[in-house]
């Protein structure tokens, strides 16, 4: 049975349910699970004649043993039963080649719902598995949909509780409202003076705080993440791919074992993981292309193999692409060291302690082989939108932008013709204020009402804003707790009185 054990090496031998609960393991690594199942062509178009529910049992069931496919499916069925597209995430073609991946067809219209909604059931399950006692405390940092992703899947779910830190200034309007009306009985959430990274570092301490651990243990708690430093986040992210391989297949687009590529707009690097895990199991992938924004770190580490945190933060178009610490990361470099976790601590040392690592050259080699990367800025991001408006009646979100953006400038530069899966990650109408400027040329007035910004936007491009989004305009502010970067822990120790 595949086992998890952690990028660093200390933590060995855990299963799926008990790196799910634990998050992250307690060297301070990442769980990996030391061997991965293959799909076989066969298997793969098998995928086309069943629902995305189906085929995302499949897949997860493989991803996770100690969990069956059979609970797993009925999980799966409630976890999606709410999306506003029965396909779940429908894959459109927009043009010769090229298709999107739409993922933000859940309750808070940005992808983080394809697993949000799924791990809260891996979560509880995961402690009736070990046999832990105590209640679940979900700590999450976030650029700003992980955050009301998370809350949604966990509110008012029975043995836990979650709490969401998110940065003061980044988030986008329509981002910020969704958390701070966020309803149910056993969430908190808290905006930190700084930027994304200062509260996913606020939070990782949080996680590594030993003493802390204590105090919460006495008090009948243990903390748990929703970040994708979580497993329980990572698996039914790789379904879609599998998914969206099937669905180019049953559209006649491509034939199969033909190789596409996938360009994805990136932050965490959550999700073109989950595109790497797909491809060593055997989803005939061929580059998978990282897309950046003005923050560039991913770019310029994928294309020399230095990784340099050490540069000016940007505040972009694309809030949920401004990181430059991107944690999964770790777990790409033990695969491609052959699980080396000496040299991947090494590395992680180093970036702690300067602020910057550099692979050696087989490492390198590695990533040119599978990666491709690039990035754009805010204003390249809006023409994108505006241009593809009118070329290709197709509205793209800034995040999606990048990415399209960045498949294009990847087609020109390398000749590589192969069909592009581009993925989109969120709803344009997350972002109104730039996707409007984009589209109408003009600037859009200060401190305009996000909900008027939807209507404009909606009979400007003869588009429908998602109905979760426009639903919140006569919600309430639930939430109003503001913290410094080093009052976290405080907030946390308040909240649940320990
Ligand atoms: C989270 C997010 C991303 C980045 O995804 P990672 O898995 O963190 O790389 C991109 N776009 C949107 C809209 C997101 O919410």
């Amino acid at each position: 049975m595949t086992i998890f054990s952690s990028t660093r090496g200390l933590d060995t031998g855990t299963s799926a349910a008990a790196a799910i609960l634990k998050g992250l393991a307690s060297d301070g690594g990442l769980f990996v699970p030391s061997q991965l199942p293959r799909l076989t062509i066969d298997d793969i178009i098998a995928l086309q004649e069943m629902t995305y529910q189906q085929r995302a049992s499949k897949v997860l069931g493989l991803l996770l043993p100690g969990y069956t496919e059979q609970e797993l499916g009925a999980w799966i069925e409630k976890a999606y039963a709410d999306f506003d597209d029965a396909r779940v995430a429908p894959v459109v073609p927009v043009a010769p080649g090229v298709a999107m991946l739409e993922l933000w067809h859940g309750p808070t219209a940005a992808f983080k719902d394809m697993a949000l909604q799924v791990l809260p059931y891996l979560l509880t399950a995961a402690i009736q598995k070990t046999g832990a006692t105590d209640e679940i405390v979900i700590l999450a940092a976030t650029s700003g949909d992980t955050g009301k992703a998370a809350l949604e899947g966990f509110k008012d779910v029975p043995g836990t509780r979650i709490m969401v830190f998110f940065p003061e200034v980044g988030v986008s309007p329509m981002q910020r409202w969704q958390m701070v009306t966020q309803g149910g009985s056993n969430v908190s959430v808290v905006s930190v003076v700084g930027n994304f990274d200062d509260a996913q570092s606020g939070v990782k301490k949080l996680f590594a705080d030993r003493a802390l651990a204590k105090r919460l243990a006495a008090g009948g708690f243990a903390f748990s993440s929703a970040n994708s430093i979580n497993w329980g986040r990572l698996a039914p992210q790789v379904a879609y791919y599998f998914s969206a391989y099937a669905d180019l297949l049953k559209q006649g687009k491509i034939n199969a074992g033909d190789l596409i590529n996938v360009v994805v707009p990136t932050g965490n690097f959550g999700n073109i993981l989950a595109a790497y895990y797909a491809r060593e199991m055997g989803l005939p992938l061929g580059k998978l292309i990282c897309a950046s924004n003005q923050n560039d770190v991913l770019t310029e580490f994928l294309t020399t193999g230095v990784y340099d945190r050490q540069r000016p933060f940007f505040q972009t178009l694309s809030p949920s692409m401004d990181i430059l610490l991107s944690s999964n990361l770790e777990r790409l470099l033990y695969h491609l060291t052959k699980g080396n976790a000496v040299k991947v601590a090494g590395w992680m040392d180093s970036l702690a302690k300067t602020g910057r690592y550099q692979v050696d050259d087989e490492t390198l080699a590695a990533l040119h082989d599978i990666f491709a990367a690039g990035c754009t800025g805010d204003e390249a991001t809006k023409s994108v939108i505006s241009h593809v408006l009118q070329e290709n009646n197709y509205l793209l979100d800034p995040h999606t932008a990048v990415a399209w953006s960045v498949a294009q400038e990847y087609k020109a530069k390398s000749g590589d013709e192969r069909y592009s899966l581009i993925v989109s990650t969120a709803s344009p109408y997350k972002f109104c204020r730039p996707v409007l400027e984009a589209v109408s040329d003009a600037p859009v007035a200060e401190g305009a009402d996000e909900f008027d910004l939807i209507r404009q936007l909606a009979a400007k491009t003869a588009t429908s804003a998602p109905a979760a989004l426009a639903r919140l305009e006569n919600e309430t502010v639930k939430h109003q707790k503001l913290v410094q970067k080093d009052g976290l822990e405080q907030a946390v120790c308040e909240w649940l009185k320990v």
